[in-house]
């Protein structure tokens, strides 16, 4: 026999995992905020994966963030290149 107790219990319960699953969805989906312009440099560095062989060049970079951009789970290896010129 179930008692008032336990469905109280029960719907107490269900309602702090509702509330925990909906602010995790909405914490989840937040889109972050925009880059301070200061913090941005120009770059010009191409970027190879070296799983799947997807090649990137990155023009604008993070100061603060100095870690090869990722790719297949693994961080992307720098490529030179010789300016092409003419
Ligand atoms: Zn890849």
């Amino acid at each position: 026999m179930i008692s008032l107790v336990n469905l109280g219990v029960a719907l107490l319960i269900g309602v702090v995992v509702w509330r925990l699953c909906l602010w995790f969805l909405r914490a989840m989906a937040a889109a972050p905020g925009q880059p301070d312009p200061e913090s941005v440099v120009e770059a010009y560095q191409d970027y190879r994966c070296t799983l799947c062989g997807t090649e990137l060049t990155v023009r604008m970079a993070s100061v603060s963030e100095t870690s090869p951009p990722r790719h297949c789970r693994e961080e992307m290896v720098a490529v030179w290149r010789p300016e092409t010129s003419g």
